[in-house]
């Protein structure tokens, strides 16, 4: 069982919009854009960064915003759901503001014990905002006080029509089950950062997910360093992962594999981190292009969107 991995680094959606994307992420949930880069497999495509103040791994959100893209069409194999931690007591004022924004599909419930308050995204993204005690310092700004502020992930949904693999995946992956509530399960990493929970949802019978605008496209787990992320690529591919060569995101360094249910799993660096390349008081303001694609920097300042007046 490995020990490497520390709970989540990111999770990564698509989205139709950049400007409403940008906007709902920092004007509604209020968090801070770390980053505003091209997709680095498809640089005509903005890959916008939102977290804390640093982009502190566990805490940040990607999106790839293709323009018009069709919307994703919800199912197994796939995560369903993207959950934020809040602090207790604070669902209230949390749906107070949702409210205010007309925030669609707004709703609650009780999780393991846990308030959640659910809502979707610009395209459909499914989201909730759990309440947990969560010492993590938020960002704040757009009306979002420190009281309430989001403190970064709480946990994903992999929704699974069969379980069992994925379940001893992240049993290897140095995950335990710690609860099961009807079909949900839950498994927490011991020793990890606070997005530490992943939880399956068994939906035996359902039609496969489409991929598309508001889908989640993988959820990144963190490892301290280059180091131990070899350690969990040979380990993965012992076990007879196909996993990618580890590939330079400028951020962090990233591998990537498929899980047995269908979801693309990718082991994240913590270092070097999003303020390598920006001051800290400026992260997120200015294009960033990795030097492969800085050749390309006039034709996509003119093509990109602004995603800010
Ligand atoms: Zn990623």
């Amino acid at each position: 069982m490995l020990k490497q991995i520390k709970g989540l680094h990111h999770v990564t959606s698509l989205a139709s919009d950049a400007r409403a994307n940008n906007a709902f992420f920092t004007n509604v949930l209020g968090l801070r854009r770390v980053k505003k880069t091209v997709n680095f497999d498809a640089p005509d495509v903005y890959h916008l960064y939102y977290g804390d103040e640093t982009g502190t791994p566990g805490t940040v959100m990607t999106y790839f915003p293709f323009p018009n893209a069709a919307r994703g069409i919800p199912g197994a194999g796939e995560v369903g759901r993207t959950a934020f931690s809040i602090p207790t007591g604070t669902s209230q004022a949390w749906i107070d503001r949702l409210t205010t924004f007309e925030t669609a599909q707004l709703a609650q419930d009780t999780r393991f014990g846990q308030k959640r308050v659910l809502f979707d995204g610009p395209d459909g993204d499914k989201f909730a905002l759990v309440e947990s005690d969560d010492d993590r310092t938020p960002w704040t700004g757009n009306g979002v006080s420190a009281e309430i502020g989001i403190r970064g992930f709480h946990s994903t949904d992999m929704r699974l029509i069969d379980d069992a693999q994925s379940a001893e995946l992240l049993k290897f992956m140095g995950y335990e089950h710690s609860e099961t509530d009807g079909s949900i399960l839950r498994f927490v990493v011991p020793g990890g950062n606070a997005a530490n929970t992943i939880d399956i949802e068994r939906v035996p019978g359902a039609r496969h997910a489409a991929q598309g605008a508001g889908s989640v496209h993988h959820i990144a787990f963190a490892v301290e360093n280059r180091a131990r992320q070899l350690e969990v690529r040979e380990a993965l591919m012992d076990t007879g992962y196909q996993v990618t060569p580890v590939i330079d995101r400028d951020y962090f360094y990233a591998i990537y594999f498929r899980t047995p249910g269908g979801v693309l799993f990718e082991v994240a660096t913590n270092e070097p981190g999003f303020d390598r390349d920006e001051d800290t008081a400026h992260l997120g303001e200015a294009l960033k292009l990795p030097s492969q694609h800085e050749h390309l920097r006039a034709r996509l300042e003119g093509y990109l969107q602004p995603i800010e007046d």
